[in-house]
C-alpha cells in the first residue's frame, strides 16, 4: 500500500526490528530498564535538557507536560488549532483540571502576542491562574519561524509564564530550517516529540524538561496507568529512530514539494504551495466525489483520506516513485 494518510503509517525497518529484538530490558518502574534509560538519557544530553521521559503516546506526553505545569484550577493558553486543545480529547480539563484558553491562530501556525496578552488572566480570585502557553511546531506543516520563538521567550518572561512546545514534529521543523534541534528546543521549558510520526518507531513520545518537571511527569504518567515495564524493546526503536531517520525527513519534504507541484497541475486540484515540510494541503472542486475517487485508488493500493480539503503526507514508506504511481492513478480517476 502507498499510504498517504498520514506519517503515523510507517512501519519499523528490518534494521529497527532487530534492534528492538536485542535491546537490553529491565522493569522501568523501578528504573531497571537499560534501553529506556539510555534513550532518556540520548534525548536530555542532544536536546539540551536536564531530564526526559519515554512516553506511550504524544497525547500522554503532552499531557503529563500540562498536569507537571499546571495545577487544578490553573490554565494554559494555546491555539485554537493547538493539537493538545482540538485532537487530544480535552485531556488536560477532563484529567487534569486544567482549564485551556485557546486562541485563534494566524495563517503562519503563531499565535498574535497582544492576543496572548489580552487573555492572560488579572491575579483576582474570579479567574483562573494563567501558568502557560503552549505552541505547536510544526502546525499543520508550517514551521515556525526562529525569529517568532525566541519572542515568545521574551513575551513569557515578561508574564511570569512557562512555555511548552508540542513538538510532535519537532524534527521536521528543525531539518527544514536546516538547524541543530537545540535552536529551537531552547526557548523552551517543556517539550514533547513524536518518535513514532516520520521518525519511523512504532511506538512512543519523549517528554524533556527540568527535573523537577520530569519527575512531577513521571509520577503522574503512573497514576494515568502509563508505567511499563519492560519498555526498552520499544525504547531501543525510538533510540534507533533518533540516531538514524532524522536528516532523511528532508526527502518527505521534497517529495512534498513534488507531489504538491504534480496535484496542482492536475484539474479540479488547487494546492497550498506555501511551504509545509511533510504535508501537501489542497482543495477539490472536480465532479467526481472525492470519496469514490477514494475507494478506486485503494483498490489500486493507494490510500488517502477523502475529503474536500485533502491532507496528504509523505514518510519514509513514500517514494518519489510512488508520487508519480499516485498522479498516475488519481488522473485517471478524476
Ligand atoms: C500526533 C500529534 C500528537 C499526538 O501524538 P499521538 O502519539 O498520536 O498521541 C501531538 N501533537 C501533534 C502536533 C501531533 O501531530
Amino acid at each position: 500500500m502507498i499510504d498517504f494518510r498520514s506519517d503515523t503509517v510507517t512501519k519499523p525497518s528490518k534494521p529497527m526490528r532487530d534492534v528492538m529484538h536485542s535491546a537490553p530490558v529491565g522493569d522501568d518502574v523501578y528504573g531497571d530498564d537499560p534501553s529506556v534509560n539510555k534513550l532518556e538519557a540520548y534525548a536530555c544530553e542532544h536536546f539540551n535538557f536536564d531530564a526526559a521521559l519515554y512516553c506511550s503516546s504524544g497525547t500522554q506526553a503532552n499531557l503529563l507536560a500540562l498536569m507537571a505545569h499546571c495545577e487544578r484550577g490553573d490554565e494554559y493558553i494555546c491555539g485554537q488549532n493547538a493539537h493538545n486543545y482540538k485532537f487530544e480529547g480535552g485531556g488536560a480539563a477532563v484529567l487534569g483540571s486544567i482549564q485551556p484558553q485557546p486562541i485563534e491562530n494566524e495563517k503562519d501556525g503563531s499565535l498574535c502576542f497582544n492576543k496572548i496578552a489580552a487573555a492572560i488572566k488579572p491575579d483576582d480570585n474570579h479567574f483562573a491562574n494563567t501558568r502557560l502557553l503552549s505552541l505547536d511546531n510544526t502546525i499543520g506543516g508550517k514551521v515556525l519561524s526562529l525569529n517568532y520563538l525566541s519572542q515568545a521567550r521574551s513575551f513569557v518572561n515578561d508574564h511570569n509564564l512557562a512555555l511548552h512546545l508540542d513538538g510532535a514534529r519537532v524534527f521536521n521543523a528543525a531539518v527544514e530550517l536546516r538547524v541543530d534541534i537545540t535552536e529551537i528546543t531552547k526557548h523552551f521549558d517543556s517539550v514533547s516529540i513524536c518518535l513514532s510520526k516520520g521518525l519511523g518507531a512504532p511506538i512512543g513520545s519523549l517528554l524533556l524538561g527540568s527535573q523537577e518537571l520530569i519527575n512531577k511527569a513521571r509520577r503522574w504518567r503512573k497514576v494515568l496507568g502509563g508505567g511499563m515495564r519492560q519498555a526498552g524493546m520499544l525504547a531501543a526503536a525510538g533510540q534507533y529512530a533518533l540516531e538514524n531517520n532524522i536528516t532523511r525527513l528532508s526527502d518527505d519534504h521534497a517529495n512534498a514539494r513534488y507531489l504538491a507541484s504534480k496535484l496542482n497541475e492536475l484539474n479540479g486540484f488547487s494546492v497550498d504551495m506555501s511551504n509545509t515540510t511533510n504535508m501537501v494541503y489542497a482543495t477539490y472542486s472536480g465532479n467526481t466525489e472525492i470519496s469514490k475517487i477514494a475507494r478506486e485508488l485503494k483498490q489500486q493500493g493507494i490510500l488517502i483520506s477523502p475529503s474536500k480539503s485533502l491532507r496528504l503526507v509523505t514518510h519514509l514508506d513514500v517514494t518519489k516513485d510512488d508520487i508519480d504511481t499516485f498522479i498516475r492513478a488519481l488522473s485517471a480517476h478524476i
